[in-house]
């Protein structure tokens, strides 16, 4: 048995119907919001990923890099946002509309220590709006994220927002960090130590508890933003106040990705004992990355969430629907001849909209039954010798055990009448329930 690659998952036929609702969740969303979905492929030449300018961790040690047969160079993309200002600029979006306001659901592909939580594929939702840099714009990214994580059931989730400023302050305030940092060098840890160099906003938000003392008392961005940057921020914050929405500012935050100026931001969840998967999603204002890959100058804003976490989330706290039982019919019958009248009988019923399925295999009345109630089948068809001869089928209603025989052309009729009542009965039986637990 060859097993599946390290650090990936399968998704099985008994579980998809949790991405499914949660994908559901993101349409209903993105579709309030106005934003359409796009699609771009899974690789990138890397060049689009490994940009000159890049210095995050994440994209220098964490791809998947191959050389294609045709000699280039090329990566699985590990974030969504660079293969779509990739596509942005070479499908010339800029020029059909202002403002574009995509999102994807997308697989990612990162070389990481696989942990709970943490995959080598994983799927993400992000959105991007790109072409204006409007404190309007970043709010409703930013509400939008909050509405979604609220429609999903999920409470006590903050959303966390800082300022790191224009490039002017954030020039500045690296180089207070530096300053402070230095000293300390040789007590940081072996990655930030590299970061120190490359990248010192990165320390920031290390996870190693020695590096993690060492920022406490270090110099913040928010005290080094230019007049405009600063006005920026309370900007956003006035619209975020006008959609209602509930953030705090958290002074430390940084993002790991490189891009990002002025406005980064997270969601996070407070589950305990969820740790660093505590951080459902992230995003920022970026205002470089367009020119960088051939476009012409213009700001945007995006996030992205890690859909797995979110399930975990959603089952952690207990808001996950059920599967929904769609089985309306299963078709039993006996022997070669009531295979064929019984494969007729379900061809029509599926052509009239049911689900129907029906035992491929010659099995016995009593298993083709168990089956039928494994899979939570609303009626059976049963189909034996006098069915046949008589045109007609038996139909049961596997709740109430009522049985009837009917001619053919009443098939569907009779069916549909029985899952009426099911569903009343549904309800009743709900509300007598209801009734019981208002007594208790
Ligand atoms: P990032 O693109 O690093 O800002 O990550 C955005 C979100 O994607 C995170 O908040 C996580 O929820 C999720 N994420 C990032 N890396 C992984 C991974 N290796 N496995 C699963 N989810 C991830």
């Amino acid at each position: 048995m060859i097993n599946k690659v390290k650090g990936t998952y399968d998704v099985l036929p008994n579980e998809s119907y949790k991405w499914q609702y949660l994908e559901q969740k993101i349409r209903e969303i993105t579709k309030k919001y106005n934003f359409k979905e796009i699609r771009t492929p899974i690789m990138e030449y890397s060049g689009v990923i490994h940009r000159e300018t890049e210095l995050s961790d994440m994209v220098t040690k964490e791809t998947y890099n191959f050389i294609d047969k045709g000699n280039r160079e090329v990566t699985l993309r590990p974030e969504g946002t660079a293969g779509v200002i990739r596509s942005y600029v070479e499908n010339k979006l800029y020029a059909q509309n202002d403002l574009i306001k995509a999102y994807y659901i997308e697989a990612m592909f990162r070389y990481e220590r696989p942990q709970k939580g943490r995959y080598r594929q994983f799927m993400q939702f992000g959105i991007e709006a790109i072409g204006s840099k409007s404190p309007l714009l970043d709010a409703e990214v930013i509400a939008m994220s909050s509405d979604f994580i609220s429609s999903l059931g999920l409470k006590n989730v903050v959303i966390e927002l800082n300022s790191i400023g224009d490039v002017d302050s954030r020039m500045k305030y690296q180089e207070a960090l530096i300053n402070y940092l230095t000293p300390f060098k040789e007590e940081l840890s072996f990655d930030s130590k590299e970061r120190l160099i490359k990248n010192p906003l990165r320390i920031l938000d290390s996870k190693d508890s020695k590096d993690q003392e060492i920022v406490k008392n270090a110099p913040k961005p928010i005290d080094y933003l230019s007049d405009e940057s600063k006005k920026y921020f309370e900007d956003v914050i006035k619209y975020l106040e006008a959609f209602n929405i509930v953030y705090q500012v958290n002074n430390t935050l940084v993002r790991g990705l490189d891009y990002y100026s002025e406005i980064v931001f997270e969601v996070k969840a407070q589950i305990e004992g969820f740790g660093a998967q505590n951080v459902l999603g992230g995003g920022g204002r970026y205002e470089n990355l367009v020119s960088e890959l051939g476009g012409p100058k213009t700001s945007a804003i995006g996030v992205a969430f890690g859909m797995e976490r979110l399930l975990l989330a959603l089952e952690y706290e207990n808001v996950l629907p059920n599967e929904e039982d769609n089985l309306d019919v299963f078709v039993i019958t006996f022997g070669e001849n009531e295979k064929i009248y019984g494969t007729k009988i379900l061809n029509g019923l599926r052509n009239k909209g049911l689900t129907v399925d029906i035992e491929f295999d010659n099995k016995s009345f009593k298993a083709q039954l168990k089956k039928a109630i494994n899979k939570n089948a609303k009626v059976l068809v049963i189909v034996g010798e006098d069915e046949v001869k008589n045109n007609t089928v038996t139909i049961k209603n596997t709740k109430t055990e009522k049985q009837v025989t009917v001619e053919n052309q009443k098939i569907y009729e009779t069916i549909k009448n029985e899952l009426e009542n099911l569903k009343w009965e549904h309800i009743i039986i709900m509300n007598w329930q209801l009734k019981m637990l208002a007594k208790m």
